[in-house]
């Protein structure tokens, strides 16, 4: 028995044969020629023909992917669009052609001179660096194999019980996998923010990233169990050890639940699409505590119309009737750019417009016809337990501009003699601006819901996906928990409903600490939905505004860690 360590990235475990899967090994460059014997025009041609190619198949793999994992994650695939055209690197290739290389050989080092230049960043704009490996193999494919389905797609082939072993995979490798007979994932490179990581959440099948070059000894047809709760791979496990897989894994419950001595407390779920609403209802979500909007966005040319949004808001209303959907408006601007909404380019992107902010000045036109959606949605026979919140909240005047957009919506509806309602609203708490005001912002609206993953960014004044920062971008350092206090308690004085749905409300490990803060609903990835239901039943209310007390007065994050039974930090 042998234990790797990396980084968990689906927090469920599996136990199966490791097959590695080597996506390059079949796309061997032949011997350059001589410039003389290339004939440039005809390799101009050929590379034209590829590039079509390529993006049939990136097509194609994006339609599988949307009606497996939803628009969110298809959306990686309209990036991969881009990247094949980007007009500087099809420059470089056709100058390269024309300087007499073979065009599979300019595609080859001009791609390697953009993978370098991603490689060479910080944080998620490295893991980028597999999307061009992805869009240059099925270039390479098209021109080597004449098939430009053939790069990632032999992933689908893996026989039932495969724990797929690779350097890394792209999002199409992880797109193709079957969950059904992929038992997990382990990849020496990659990180929890890479596309591929998030694919693989999605689709619950257990992964570990980053485990390093160690991963090169484990040969093909090992026993291999990936622990992506712990970021643990043990090869050759023992009896013992196997039978611990599936441990992780609670029993659904479909019924809401309260603490033992009684108190409820909502657990339920974020999404993107509609296509994640039945998997979070089969994993006993209590509702939708965060519907995503801008992922509606994304995997498209033009905004979705006020009917299309209109149906995504009414299934989700219908896949949880009676119970809480909360709809987000539009949180594009920061790292969500939509090419076509004509955002701006900003040095700070995290820091300048995005959200809300958006939404009340360049971008008041997607943002009333989305309130439209929203307030006909709100009509529907479900409607009543429809909650819309708005995001990067900073000032109390920006939610009176929205109650007074709101109002301006209805009357226009009424005008048009438009069935609707107006739904419960609230505001995201991710900044230390809308924490330091919840008392005014709670008071004006039905709740807040704490964003701790922005929260936490912006308290710390540490980037959410930079690696280098990750030991500032804990939400247990006490300046966070001190800023959830504060928020839960003014929402509290306020007869105002508070929740939590950044990462932090899908750890069960936090459950105790975040009830004991006072907050009424947790939501979170679907796939940690039933470890934490199965948490909140074994915790006492009174012991956890205990543990809150003594975490709120800690001033260290080992002081809150430890309070909290976890580990020292770093
Ligand atoms: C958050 O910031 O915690 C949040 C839930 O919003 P998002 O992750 O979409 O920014
Ligand atoms: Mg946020």
């Amino acid at each position: 028995m042998n234990t790797l360590t990396g980084v968990g990235s689906t927090p469920l475990s599996g136990v199966g044969t490791a097959r590695w899967y080597r996506p390059d090994a079949d796309l061997t460059l032949p011997d350059r020629p001589d410039p003389s014997a290339v004939d440039p025009a005809a390799e101009q041609t050929e590379f034209a023909a590829a590039r079509d190619d390529a993006r049939e198949a990136i097509r194609r793999a994006r339609d599988r992917a949307a009606a497996r994992v939803g628009a969110d994650e298809a959306a990686v695939f309209e990036a991969h669009e881009q990247f094949l055209d980007d007009p500087g690197l099809v420059a470089d290739i056709e100058a390269a052609i024309a300087d007499g290389t073979p065009a599979a050989h300019a595609v080859h080092d001009r791609f390697a001179d953009a993978i370098d230049r991603f490689e060479a960043m910080e944080g998620p704009m490295a893991d980028r660096a597999d999307d061009l490996r992805d869009v240059r193999d099925r270039v390479l494919s098209a021109l080597l194999e004449g098939d430009a389905d053939a790069a990632g797609g032999s992933v689908a082939a893996f026989p039932d019980g495969t724990v797929v072993v690779a350097e890394r995979l792209t999002p199409s490798d992880t797109a193709e996998l079957d969950p059904d007979a992929v038992a997990g994932i382990v990849t020496a490179a990659g990180g929890r923010t890479a596309h591929a990581a998030i694919i693989a959440r999605s689709l619950s099948i257990p992964a570990v990233v980053g485990v390093g070059d160690e991963l090169d000894d484990v040969p093909d047809g090992a026993t291999v169990l990936v622990d992506g709760e712990a970021g643990r791979v043990v090869v050759d496990p023992d009896e013992e050890r196997r039978a611990t897989v599936g441990d992780d894994e609670p029993p659904v419950v479909s019924a809401p639940v309260s603490t033992t001595d009684g108190r409820p407390i909502e657990v339920a779920a974020n999404v993107g699409s509609e296509a994640e609403l039945d998997p979070a209802r089969a994993r006993g979500a209590d509702g939708i505590g965060l519907f995503r909007t801008e992922f509606l966005f994304l995997d498209r040319d033009a905004p979705p119309s006020e009917d299309e949004q209109y149906a995504a808001v009414t299934a989700a209303l219908e896949a949880f009737p009676g119970e809480r959907v909360v709809v987000r408006t539009l949180d594009i601007g920061g790292d969500k750019p939509v090419s076509y909404l004509d955002l701006p380019t900003e040095p700070n992107p995290f820091l300048g417009t995005r959200g809300i902010r958006l939404s009340l000045s360049t971008h008041a036109d997607p943002f009333e016809t989305q309130l439209r959606a929203m307030l006909r949605a709100a009509a529907h026979e479900h409607g009543d337990s429809l909650a819309v919140m708005i995001p990067m909240v900073t000032r109390v005047e920006e939610v009176e501009a929205v109650l007074e957009t709101v109002d301006a919506v209805a009357a226009d509806l009424e005008a048009e003699g438009v069935a609707h309602a107006v739904p419960a609203l609230g505001a995201m708490i991710e900044t230390p601006a809308a924490a330091a005001m919840a008392d005014a912002l709670a008071a004006r609206l039905d709740f807040l819901s704490i964003g701790t993953n922005d929260l936490t960014q912006y308290v710390m004044a540490a980037d959410r996906e930079n690696d280098a920062v990750a030991g500032y971008h804990d939400p247990l350092h006490p300046a966070v928990v001190r800023t959830i206090d504060r928020t839960t308690t003014a929402a509290a004085d306020a007869d105002a409903w508070v929740g939590v749905c950044g990462e932090m409300a899908g750890d069960p490990a936090l459950t105790e600490l975040l009830v004991g803060l006072g907050v009424d609903e947790l939501s979170m990835s679907a796939v940690t939905v039933p470890s934490v239901k199965a948490r909140v039943r074994d915790v006492d209310a009174a012991a956890a505004t205990r543990l809150a007390a003594e975490a709120v007065a800690c001033e260290t994050r080992a002081d809150v860690r430890a309070a909290v039974g976890l580990d020292g930090d770093d």
